[in-house]
């Protein structure tokens, strides 16, 4: 579908000043399909992925449909969601703000009542609202749909997802014959094609293919990877491009879980949805999210749907999703109108055939590529640490150390030798040190950060981390890899017991009789710690530390398996 301008769709005069003012430039694929019989007075069933621009191309319409000296509900616009309706009211207020006399507002679940009840008693005449709300509003009287002249269904799968089923049906049957009817939505599932035959009057449908939009917008990749990799795949993925802004997709409630703990057990600012999540704890995380008060959503695709977010600079495909409309639905929250977004899909074993047969179906625009390596995430944290220094040095905001590096010269060190120096105990002690997660909750501190053994439920990981800190990217510990012949044992305990790296090899050296080199990396976070053994050793480590005290805590030692990183791939 071509695009087009919008002023050959004989919009009025205040309309096209108010989509001038948004900075909307020329009508999407979806605009521009929809518009003409919409505005023409046609049924319209309009289809095309999450971020296309399906409101506008519905509530342009409807605007110029309401007649302003009249003062009844006109216009019936429902949705899924309170966020969506919100939204929506939100794009309606702006491109009706230069329509004197046309007003518009939200009714959802959670709102008072009694402001409800003055709005549309003051007569507005577009009314945005979610399906339970409305019909609620219609059994006290309070909503009248006599002078209905058009409704709107946006987001129907979602709506028809949610249950709202019958609330709909009880709505639109008692909506004026007249009316003119608009359904909206990503995908068309057999329910709505339903809905669709019984409430709409001979509807011109309109489809805008998912490549057809995706193509130029969302850069796709997949990787090939092993199942067991995939969470050092995802870390390393983030760091190379420092996202700071994504969601991450599984398709479990336990994955979710899962590689929510892993996540914030490494440093990373994240939080989780799923159906388990209560609906006000889910409202919350949402709300968080939307505000950028942490950087990864980890989310199954039920849960992520009542999310209205599309600005992301990231989605990954943990998971493969089932079919190609969910992958579209799923990679159409990134890449939104005009700025580039980024979709990165793992698929391991057999999902490559189904990932294959995606992409021949919907025409996706998916490459593939290499995992990268641990030397190119060293060399973009080497890159960040080079860009903060550069700028402390150019802002002139230090302490300067002048006495203590004259010092230094004099006894005949190379100033490059200091900073080499310098900046190799700056890594060291990233190693050793993990960024302090703010208030870790002790579900996700005090277990393994191998899942195997743990209960389903997988308690308040970080849910409750209200203030999530902005990781410093080259603080973060570096897992750079175990050498060969090893393995990375788990031990509960951490900083919060003030165990050094030294207590650890003292311990182990002096249970086992084993050498020092018997021992590697050692990553000590708040409750735990992980340290790299060799693999001939473990299992008498293993058995010889077991229970013996550490700072007053009694070991727990396990082979952590999920965080035994692959080498290099
Ligand atoms: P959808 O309902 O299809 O998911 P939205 O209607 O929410 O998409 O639009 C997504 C974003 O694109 C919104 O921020 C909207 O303001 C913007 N947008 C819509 N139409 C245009 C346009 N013609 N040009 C530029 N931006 C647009
Ligand atoms: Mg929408």
């Amino acid at each position: 579908m071509e695009k087009r301008r919008f002023t050959e769709f004989g919009l009025s005069p205040e309309s096209l000043k108010a989509i001038d003012k948004m900075g909307f430039e020329e009508a999407s694929p979806i605009q521009s399909a929809a518009l003409p019989p919409a505005l023409a007075g046609r049924d319209v069933v309009g289809q095309s992925s999450t971020g296309s621009g399906k409101t506008a191309a519905f509530a342009l319409p409807a605007i110029e449909r309401v007649d302003p000296h009249q003062r009844s509900v006109q216009v019936l616009v429902l949705c899924p969601t309170r966020e969506l309706a919100v939204q929506v009211a939100e794009e309606f207020g702006k491109l009706s703000q230069f329509k004197r006399g046309v007003h518009c507002v939200p009714i959802y679940g959670g709102q008072s009542y009694e402001r409800q009840f003055r709005a549309l008693a003051a007569g507005v005449q577009i009314v945005i609202g979610t399906p339970g709300r409305v019909m609620d509003h219609m059994e006290r009287g309070t909503l009248k749909l006599d002078a209905l002249r058009m409704a709107v269904l946006d987001e129907a799968d979602r709506m028809l997802d949610m249950g709202f089923r019958d609330d709909i049906e009880r709505i639109l049957s008692q909506a004026p014959e007249a009316r003119q009817t608009l359904f909206f939505s990503a995908t068309m599932p057999k329910l709505i094609q339903q809905l669709i035959r019984d409430y709409a009057k001979d509807p011109e449908w309109v489809k805008i293919e998912p490549h057809a939009q995706h193509a130029p917008k969302v850069d796709q990749v997949y990787f090939e990877v092993e199942r067991r990799s995939k969470l050092e795949v995802l870390t390393r993925l983030i760091d190379l491009n420092d996202f700071r802004y994504g969601i991450v997709f599984c398709s479990t409630k336990i994955m979710v879980d899962e590689l929510a703990e892993h996540l914030h057990v490494r440093g990373y600012s994240v939080d989780r949805l799923h159906g388990d999540i209560s609906q006000a704890q889910r409202t919350r995380v949402m709300e968080k999210f939307r505000d950028r008060r942490f950087e990864f959503l980890i989310a199954t695709d039920v849960a992520a749907r009542g999310l209205d977010i599309d600005d992301l600079e990231v989605v990954f495909n943990f998971d493969l999703p089932n079919d190609a409309e969910d992958y579209t639905h799923r990679i159409g929250r990134t890449g939104r109108a005009g700025r580039s977004g980024r979709a990165f899909t793992f698929v391991s074993g057999r999902e490559l055939y189904k990932l294959q047969s995606m992409v021949r179906f919907a025409k996706l625009k998916i490459r593939r590529e290499n995992v990268p390596s641990l030397d190119q995430v060293e060399e973009a944290r080497v890159n960040v640490f080079f860009e903060k220094l550069r700028s402390v040095l150019e802002s002139g905001n230090y302490e300067r150390q002048d006495r203590l590096v004259d010092r230094l010269l004099e006894q005949g060190y190379a100033s490059t030798d200091i900073v080499s120096a310098l900046i190799a105990m700056r890594n060291q002690d990233d190693r050793s040190a993990a960024p302090e997660p703010a208030r870790p909750s002790p579900a996700a501190e005090a277990k393994p950060p191998r899942a195997e053994h743990r209960p389903a439920d997988a308690g308040d990981a970080p849910r409750d981390r209200e203030t999530a800190p902005r990781r410093e990217k080259y603080a973060r510990p570096a897992r750079t890899g175990r050498e060969p012949g090893m393995v990375t044992l788990f031990m509960n305990v951490g900083r919060k017991q003030l165990v050094t790296p030294a207590d650890i090899v003292g311990k182990v050296a002096g249970v086992t009789r084993l050498p020092a080199e018997t021992i590697g990396a050692i990553d000590i976070h708040q409750r735990h710690l992980l340290v790299d053994v060799a693999e001939e050793s473990a299992p008498l480590i293993m058995e010889k530390l077991r229970g013996v005290r550490v700072k007053g805590v009694p070991l727990e030692v396990s082979l952590a398996r999920e965080t035994a990183l692959p080498d290099d791939e």
